[in-house]
């Protein structure tokens, strides 16, 4: 951690919420928006997936500084994903300047079709030609690595999720954030994608969706669990393990007693909620 702004590494998450969102007195103190997460480093922003919590971080984006570029990471297209697209208010602001990045996914040939498609009738009234920034689509390499400036290194590894999936590592300034989501683990290995994409990271969040006793019921749905996410923060000698993507029927208390097990392994680990912001 630093003071000097240049050096300024945050991560804000702007919704935890896996699958569908949620609403209701049950789940107040994590929130009820699906994933995304901001992510400042010096002056840029980076943001990482656009589930309904997208929202409003785009109305703080255009008052507080409506013409800086903003890179948008996708993991993939599964609805909690990508859902707060179509209400992301820089896209409507005219010369704002959005790159919108994703691994190439399973039925569609890149990341420009990717959008058209998700607003496309009879899904959504109207499509992206009502958007008045200036965006830019790639579509990412597997396991791959770019840079966004000199200073800011991104690095992709493929996840084992139906349809495909992206996990994201940020490196800036001597530190480290990756996002791993949405990824099914098999038991009794680790992937090897993984462990190389967080090896020494200082915070991870992953896709703590289930619990191991809950795996039977759910496999092929492509999720994972707060305890493979300590077996593999333990491997990689990861600084934090912050769990996200929390299913619909897990509540405040279920996410507290949660938390208490991976704190006792960490006291650096968390789970993520709403609001929540790390410095790194
Ligand atoms: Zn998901
Ligand atoms: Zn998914």
């Amino acid at each position: 951690m630093t003071d000097n702004n240049e050096d300024h590494f945050e991560v804000t998450f702007w919704g935890t919420r896996g699958t569908l969102p949620v609403s209701g007195a049950p789940f107040a103190r994590t929130g009820g928006n699906t994933n995304c997460i901001e992510v400042t480093c010096g002056n840029h922003t980076i943001i990482i997936d656009a589930g309904t919590g997208i929202r409003e971080l785009g109305s703080k984006i255009v008052s507080t500084s409506p013409n800086q570029k903003i890179h948008l990471l996708l993991t993939h297209a599964h609805y909690d994903h990508v859902e707060g697209i179509p209400f992301f208010a820089p896209f409507f602001v005219e010369n704002a300047k959005v790159d919108i990045s994703c691994g190439k996914l399973e039925g569609s040939k890149d990341t420009s079709q990717l959008i058209s498609s998700l607003m496309e009738r009879p899904f959504f009234p109207v499509g992206p030609e009502v958007f008045s920034a200036n965006i830019d689509y790639n579509t990412l390499e597997e396991n791959s690595a770019y840079n966004i400036s000199n200073a800011i290194r991104i690095t992709t590894a493929s996840l084992n999720h139906p349809g495909g999936s992206t996990g994201y590592r940020i490196d800036f300034a001597g530190k480290s954030f990756a996002c791993i989501t949405d990824t099914e683990h098999v038991a009794d290995q680790h992937d090897e994608n993984i462990l190389k994409l967080i090896d020494n990271v200082d915070a991870f969040s992953y896709d703590c969706s289930l619990l191991d006793k809950e795996m039977c019921d759910f496999k092929g749905y492509g999720h994972s669990t707060f305890e493979e996410g300590m077996r593999l923060a333990k491997l990689a000698d990861a600084g934090a393990l912050l769990a996200s993507h929390h299913m619909p029927f897990r509540n405040d208390d279920d996410l507290d007693q949660i938390e208490k097990e991976m704190k006792s392994e960490n006291p650096n680990n968390a789970v993520a909620r709403e609001g929540d912001c790390i410095k790194l």
